[in-house]
């Protein structure tokens, strides 16, 4: 350390040694690594010697989120921390597709994501057709022979429809188009995509993942080691990298995510039994349901771990669903989900307000229709705050 009498800044070394380790990943904020030598920086940047050079390029904090995913999802090589689900989206649509080139999306994607593709894609030249994927037939229809890539989602935000992936990746295989899944919804832990034949999985961390609404993170790893290089260049160079300390929380928060992720679908599933016996509820949607539309496959993809969204309508107007609202006690209105504390939305105001009530009656979507992200609360506790809020509502 060089020291100064004057008061001028003069950096310390950052860490006191010490023969013992922390338990606790350190936080390291330094966007900038010190080289001994002009070799040495020119072996990092070579790839000869490990090491860190400039923060947008990689951190510390950064790949320890990454390799805890990559362990759950079974990626083949490092994954990228970005810095939100949505840059990851961007990463792949943006960062492997040229104009002239098509994409598929699924028909009820990430509101987000469903824009990208039916606004900016088409602006940089490159054609997009949303269709459901539930129905491969549909999907082997809309493939072309300038088809670069299907993305969808395993379980639909807010209907939860259940995709059929086996059939995808099969025709993802047959065709040469690569299949893309966003795994928010249903995390590794309730499905591995790469197990199941996807090419490229994404995450929003910021939603089950880290867990806590205090964190903005996404995850996107390719089982080609190519693709996935492409897919961190294109993320540095773009400056989608996240932040230090975000990492450091996500990590905190995924210490806990297998914990917080069984507790939170089992009580979905108590909600959901719960919610179709009350007088007021038009209908509850939970894919382990023996009447959801898609339970036959839910049952086969998920293996029993059917996510922690369960969706639901009561009978009328938009003044019934503010009584809802206002009379969820304890619970947050508000439009995300994965959070620690069971949040409300209601999509006819939020994700959905774009559309016309006739397209939203058409999707199932009326004015009494709720979805629910089940949080950590005691199951009884939070099934008699819903009995009361519909009450309030209906009654
Ligand atoms: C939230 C979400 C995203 C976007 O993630 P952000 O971290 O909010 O940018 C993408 N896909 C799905 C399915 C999501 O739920």
């Amino acid at each position: 350390m060089i020291s100064n009498s004057k008061g001028s800044i003069m950096r310390p070394d950052p860490l006191p040694d010490s023969a013992s380790r922390p338990v606790a990943t350190p936080l390291s904020p330094s966007v900038v690594y010190a080289s001994d030598t002009p070799d040495m920086l020119d072996a990092q940047y070579e790839g000869d010697l490990h090491g860190y050079t400039y923060s947008r390029e990689g951190h510390p904090n950064a790949d320890v989120v990454a390799q805890a995913i990559d362990r759950m999802e079974g990626a083949p090589h490092m994954g990228v921390v970005t810095s939100s689900g949505m840059a990851a989206v961007s990463a792949v649509l943006l960062g492997l597709t040229q104009a002239g080139d098509h994409v598929i999306g699924g028909n009820q994607l990430y509101g987000r994501s469903l824009r990208m593709m039916t606004e900016d894609l088409p602006r940089l030249g490159v054609q997009t057709t949303m269709v459901d994927p539930g129905d491969v037939d549909a999907v082997r229809a809309a493939i072309r022979p300038e088809t670069k890539l299907i993305l969808v989602e395993v379980v639909s935000n807010p209907t939860l429809r259940v995709a059929d992936i086996l059939g995808l990746s099969a025709l993802a295989r047959e065709t040469g188009v690569l299949l893309v899944v966003d795994n928010t919804f249903t995390t590794p832990r309730g499905f591995r995509a790469f197990d199941h034949g996807a090419d490229i999985v994404i995450h929003s961390v910021t939603k089950l993942l880290a867990g806590h609404s205090d964190v903005m993170l996404g995850y996107v790893a390719a089982r080609d080691e190519a693709l996935n290089d492409r897919l961190r260049v294109f993320t540095v160079t773009t400056g989608m990298t996240p932040s230090p300390f975000d990492c450091w929380l996500a990590e905190r928060g995924m210490l806990s995510f297998a914990l917080r992720f069984d507790r939170a679908q089992s009580t979905a599933e108590t909600l959901a039994t719960h919610l179709a016996g009350l007088e007021g509820v038009k209908r509850v949607i939970y894919p382990s349901r023996h009447d959801h539309p898609d339970h036959l496959r839910a049952q086969a993809l998920l293996k029993g771990q059917y996510c922690n969204m369960v969706s639901f309508e009561i009978n009328g107007s938009r003044e019934a669903a503010n009584a809802l609202a206002r009379g969820a006690e304890g619970l947050s209105f508000a439009p995300t989900l994965g959070d620690v504390g069971t949040t409300i939305s209601h999509p006819a105001s939020s994700s959905h307000r774009a559309l016309t009530p006739e397209k939203r009656a058409e999707l199932g979507m009326s004015e009494g229709f709720f979805r629910v992200s089940v949080g950590l609360e005691e199951p009884q506790a939070l099934c008699d705050v819903f009995t009361a809020a519909i009450q309030a509502a209906t009654g």
